[in-house]
């Protein structure tokens, strides 16, 4: 499955750079681990951040921005399920679930525990075909990876592979899985998702 949907070239270097948050970074890392060009494009930037390196020694630049990232979110002292467990892509499956919160109907999510969260919250979703994904507001920067399946969001349809970007200051933000079959979802959001009642009253209990 190639996918259609890629990060911006400002994230890609974000990323490369380590400028961007762990949390934020594992829906990139996702990415990278099945589309082979947003991989180049992130060595690419890795290089021309050695190469400034290189020309200004003073600059910092880090290029292990994924060990880094999943070093933010790994803690062994920690007694939560391993992520691979729940089929996350290999890239950031050192990533560590909290408790799974089960729906009716077959919908579950579960946060993605990190020390280092800075402002960010990840979130694993799930829901069989044809269902809704628990509908939220959130008023920062939202990025998904599609881990498996498809939806639709409105009039636009986002696949396996896909990352796909939300603008700040979405209301009613209401996503539905396609006929086909079961979708996962790896969200990460600025800030607290706002579920609707009677998600809201939930959402706190499990770190969301
Ligand atoms: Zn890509």
């Amino acid at each position: 499955v190639s996918a259609a949907l890629h990060p911006s070239d400002d994230l890609l270097r974000a990323y490369a750079d380590g400028r961007l948050p762990a949390t934020p970074g594992l829906a990139v890392a996702a990415h990278l681990g099945a589309c082979p060009s947003c991989a180049s494009r992130v060595r690419q930037f890795e290089e021309l951040g050695g190469a400034a390196l290189l020309a200004e020694p003073g600059l910092a630049m880090a290029s292990d921005a994924l060990e880094r990232a999943l070093e933010g979110l790994s803690s062994p002292d920690a007694p939560a399920a391993k992520a691979r467990s729940a089929g996350l892509p290999p890239a950031i499956g050192g990533a560590r679930l909290g408790l799974r919160f089960r729906f009716p109907g077959g919908v579950w999510m579960a946060p993605i525990l990190s020390p280092r969260s800075e402002g960010w919250r990840a979130v694993l979703v799930h829901a069989p075909a044809g269902a809704p994904l628990p509908v939220h507001d959130h008023s920062g920067a939202e990025y998904t990876y599609v881990v498996e399946g498809a939806y639709t969001d409105g009039g636009a349809r986002y696949c396996e592979g896909d990352f796909a970007v939300a603008d700040t200051h979405i209301r009613n933000h209401s996503l539905l899985v396609t006929a086909e079959g079961p979708c996962t979802c790896l969200i990460a959001t600025q800030g607290r998702l706002r579920f609707r009642a009677p998600l809201s009253l939930i959402a706190p209990l499990i770190g969301l």
